[in-house]
């Protein structure tokens, strides 16, 4: 089959690999329908994060169909749809049953401990655990969308929970990638009052607020705290989504979050620190951490099927699995939102 082989950072080419095959009785073999590139595949192809002396098989985000189960697997069956959340879970240690799935004792992440979904098949472990069966095969249109609850959707949607957002609330969203965009449907969809985006560039802008964004701050640093305060009466939001993960984003975070407020954090850290007098002396609580996006599937689903959220217009570049070198240079130079791919 055709996988994708980070090599060396820019060096990313589609190459015949293996076919993935059962080795647990708990795998499955799933197809790859759809599958993207990520923000996050920008640390490693950008040279900010491992890739390993054999290449990284990279890509943790996919809708797929069921090609092959092992015997352990009771749930699935080859033909059925399934979303691919990016990490994979036992589905039944204390963890699981709480629904941080990203918390597992078997947990691990797919392009990191076992190969990515850029190819046109991948070998999910803990297959009753990790996927999540969709009713019916999916509509063409509804890919989009759907593709976004195995990650950015329910990431955007973990910041927003654990920036604590509640109806009538203030929220500002820090970033204007597709998990902060998606952070601005979360805080609607939870009964924000007022969503400030910190972002710059017009077409996430414009998505932004058509998303809900009621305030948009496109200044940098210092003026950009300066701008939310004046917003927020001079206090600053009650919950704040940090989208970006790295070192200014959370200072701009803490920054603008008003004593006894929340920051929820979904952006990989890159940095060590966090402010240790602002956020004491304020009183901010600092949350978040990998989204559990498994147990969120059950609560956006649903929105999704009823065209109450429109997630999936964060893909703004459509490409095949032959053109994905293409994608990642679009996403580095910030020319696409996120990139959809089609084995
Ligand atoms: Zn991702
Ligand atoms: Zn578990």
């Amino acid at each position: 089959m055709l996988a994708t082989v980070l090599h060396a950072p820019g060096d990313i080419r589609v190459e015949k690999v293996p076919d993935p095959q059962i080795q647990m009785p708990t795998d499955a073999i799933i197809r790859v329908i759809v599958t993207c590139i990520c923000g996050s595949d920008l640390w490693p192809y950008r040279g900010l994060d491992q890739i390993g002396p054999e290449g990284r098989r990279i890509g943790h985000e996919a809708i797929g169909v069921v090609e092959e189960v092992g015997r352990d697997v009771h749930t699935l069956k080859p033909g059925d749809w399934v979303l691919m959340p990016f990490c994979f879970s036992d589905g039944t240690c204390e963890f699981c049953q709480e629904g941080l799935h990203t918390a597992c004792i078997h947990k691990g992440f797919f392009g990191g401990q076992v190969d990515g979904a850029q190819a046109e098949a991948v070998r999910i472990p803990f297959a009753d655990g990790t996927l999540y069966k969709l009713a019916e095969p999916a509509d063409e249109n509804l890919l989009p969308h759907l593709l976004t609850l195995t990650d950015v959707m329910g990431t955007g949607y973990h910041a927003a929970k654990t920036a604590r957002v509640m109806p009538g609330k203030t929220v500002a969203v820090v970033g204007d990638g597709a998990v902060a965009l998606c952070g601005v449907i979360a805080a609607k969809k939870l009964g924000a009052e007022r969503i400030i985006l910190l972002g710059r560039h017009p077409n996430r802008i414009a998505l932004a607020q058509k998303f809900g964004a009621t305030d948009i701050v496109s200044e940098r640093g210092e003026t950009a705290v300066a701008r939310v305060k004046e917003i927020t009466g001079g206090w600053g939001a009650h919950a704040v989504l940090e989208c970006v993960g790295t070192e200014l984003a959370l200072q701009t975070a803490v920054q603008i979050t008003r004593p006894g407020g929340s920051i929820g954090r979904v952006g990989v850290p890159h940095h060590q620190g966090i402010p240790a007098d602002i956020t004491f002396y304020n009183n901010i609580f600092i949350g978040g951490g990998p989204a559990p996006t498994r147990a969120y599937m059950d609560i956006l689903l649903p929105d999704i099927l009823a065209g109450k959220i429109l997630p999936g217009l964060v893909f703004d570049l459509s490409l095949s699995l032959q053109e994905i070198a293409k994608g990642y240079r679009a996403m580095d130079e910030r020319q696409a939102i996120k990139v959809l791919i089609k084995p």
